[in-house]
């Protein structure tokens, strides 16, 4: 199953700029508003510290964020260079790969058109450079619905959880009106939910209920009607496994 996408943007949501800003000069105490309004001051600290961009520190929870959610979606990076400052356009691509190794690999895309790429998140700080005019759902990163990583993995994980109950119900529904024999729930994790639904009579109606089965869960799940057996997936008739993955899930 595809994975939905997912932009995460770079200063002030994984890459923390004011912070960075502040290790270079402790007198400038940077805020988001400060990034907003004063944006000739910024050009001046980059202009004096052309590899800022190298060395900002992370973003509390951004790593297990981003480790999170890349089980999740296809992640990657959409941010936007300092036009003026053409060693950003560097530095964010080796400070990607020292912050995120593998994760980032490929995954960065540099612009000043946001709105421009087509994906179905995007999590940002800011609507500048084209990220207000996103065509999927723009995550606003900092404000009072998101504040931070953490309360973004929360919903996501609230939103999962609540999806699950509903999936597991449509299930036992399923089983209790078609005379299953046995449902047991082999497995649960993040990403994946395993049951296993068994039969032990009147395996003649077994293909018409499968059927029933992949027709009631399609496009939210993939179903196997096969086990695996010492590593290797067996033809089984009367027994259904169903797998069903999460990862489209959104927010
Ligand atoms: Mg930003």
């Amino acid at each position: 199953m595809k994975k939905k996408i997912l932009y995460i943007d770079m200063d002030g949501v994984v890459a923390d700029f004011a912070a960075g800003v502040n290790l270079l000069d402790a007198s400038i105490q940077m805020g988001d508003e400060y990034f907003e309004s004063n944006e000739s001051q910024v050009d001046a600290i980059v202009a004096k510290h052309p590899h800022i961009f190298r060395t900002l520190p992370l973003i509390k929870g951004a790593k297990e964020a981003v480790i999170k959610l890349s089980e999740y979606y296809e992640v990657y990076f959409l941010s936007t260079a300092m036009w003026n400052c053409p060693e950003s356009f560097t530095d964010k691509r080796l400070w990607l790969e020292e912050t995120f190794g593998e994760l980032a690999y490929k995954r960065l895309i540099l612009t000043h058109h946001k709105e421009l790429a087509i994906g179905d998140y995007l999590i940002d700080d800011r609507t500048r450079n084209g990220a207000g005019q996103f065509k999927g759902v723009h995550i606003h990163f900092g404000t009072e619905k998101y504040p931070n990583w953490e309360s973004i993995l929360s919903q996501i994980t609230e939103k999962r959880k609540e999806i699950i109950e509903v999936l597991k119900n449509e299930i036992i529904e399923f089983v209790d009106n078609n005379s299953w024999a046995s449902l047991d729930i082999e497995k649960s994790s993040d990403t994946e939910l395993f049951f296993c639904v068994g039969r032990t009579d009147d395996e003649e109606y077994a293909d018409s209920d499968k059927s029933m089965a992949i027709e009631m869960l399609e496009g939210i799940t993939t179903v196997f009607s096969r086990r695996k057996v010492d590593g290797n997936y067996e033809e089984i008739d009367n027994v259904i496994y169903f797998i069903i993955r999460l990862p489209q899930i959104g927010l």
